[in-house]
C-alpha cells in the first residue's frame, strides 16, 4: 500500500519540476486527478488519509458500486468522469460526479442541462488526432460547439479535455488544445497521462489524469 503513496509521491514531484524537465517557463502545478477505474475502495483509502482529493473514474456503475461511502466519509473528495457519458446516464452521473471531462456533442449538453447543479463543472472532449474510434467533437467543429456549450452553460464551462492517439508524440496535440482554448477563452486544460503528465505540465496543463504510474507494481 504505502508504494502507491510513494508512487503518487513521485508524480507530484515529478509535476512540480516540469517546466524545468523540458526547459520551459514555469507553470502553474497542475492538479493530480488520481485514476482508479478498477481499483478497489481499499486501494484508494490510504491515497484519502495522506491528503488526496482529486480522482477520475471512466464508467457511471463503477462509480456508484465504490464512491457513495468514500464520499460520505470524505465529503470533500472531487470525483471526475472522464470516460465517454451516454446521454441516458447523465443523471446518475452527476449525481455523483462533481466534473465532467467529456462533453462532445449536442445530445450530451441537452441532458446536462436538465440534470447539472451549480457545483458542477464541465470540460469540452476534443478528438485532437481526429480518430474514428475516440470520443470527442473534432477539431474543425470544436470552436462553434465550444460556443454553444459555453452560452448554455456559462461559467460551468471550465475546460478542454483531450486524450492523444496511443502512438503519436502528444506535444502537438497538447498544443492544439491549449491553442483551442486561447482562442475560445476557456481557461482550463484536462491532458496528460501516465506516460505524458511531465509534457503536459510543462506545456500548461491545468488537470493530469494518472491512473497506472500511480498503481502500477
Ligand atoms: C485510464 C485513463 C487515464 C489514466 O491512464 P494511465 O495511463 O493509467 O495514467 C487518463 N485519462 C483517461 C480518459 C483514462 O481513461
Amino acid at each position: 500500500m504505502s508504494k502507491i503513496i510513494d508512487n503518487c509521491q513521485v508524480v507530484m514531484e515529478r509535476l512540480a519540476r516540469a517546466a524545468e524537465e523540458f526547459g520551459l517557463p514555469p507553470q502553474p502545478v497542475p492538479t493530480l486527478i488520481v485514476v482508479t477505474k478498477n481499483r478497489s475502495a481499499e486501494e484508494i483509502l490510504p491515497l484519502l488519509d495522506a491528503g488526496q482529493r482529486d480522482f477520475g473514474e471512466n464508467k457511471v456503475q463503477e462509480i456508484h458500486s465504490k464512491w457513495p461511502s468514500l464520499k460520505e466519509k470524505y465529503p470533500d473528495i472531487v470525483l471526475h468522469l472522464i470516460g465517454p457519458l451516454q446521454s441516458n446516464k447523465t443523471k446518475e452521473a452527476l449525481a455523483l460526479c462533481d466534473v465532467l471531462h467529456t462533453l462532445d456533442r449536442e445530445s450530451l449538453l441537452e441532458s446536462i442541462l436538465k440534470y447539472k447543479q451549480p457545483h458542477h463543472q464541465f470540460f469540452v472532449q476534443v478528438n485532437t488526432g481526429n480518430e474514428p474510434q475516440k470520443a470527442g467533437i473534432p477539431p474543425l467543429e470544436a470552436p462553434a460547439f465550444i460556443e454553444k456549450a459555453k452560452a448554455a452553460l456559462g461559467t460551468s464551462l471550465v475546460g478542454l479535455m483531450c486524450i492523444p492517439p496511443i502512438a503519436e508524440n502528444p506535444a502537438p496535440h497538447f498544443g492544439l488544445l491549449k491553442l483551442l482554448a486561447k482562442n475560445e477563452k476557456i481557461q482550463k486544460l484536462s491532458m496528460g497521462m501516465s506516460n505524458d503528465y511531465t509534457l503536459a505540465a510543462a506545456m500548461g496543463a491545468t488537470y493530469v489524469r494518472v491512473g497506472s504510474a500511480i498503481f502500477a507494481e
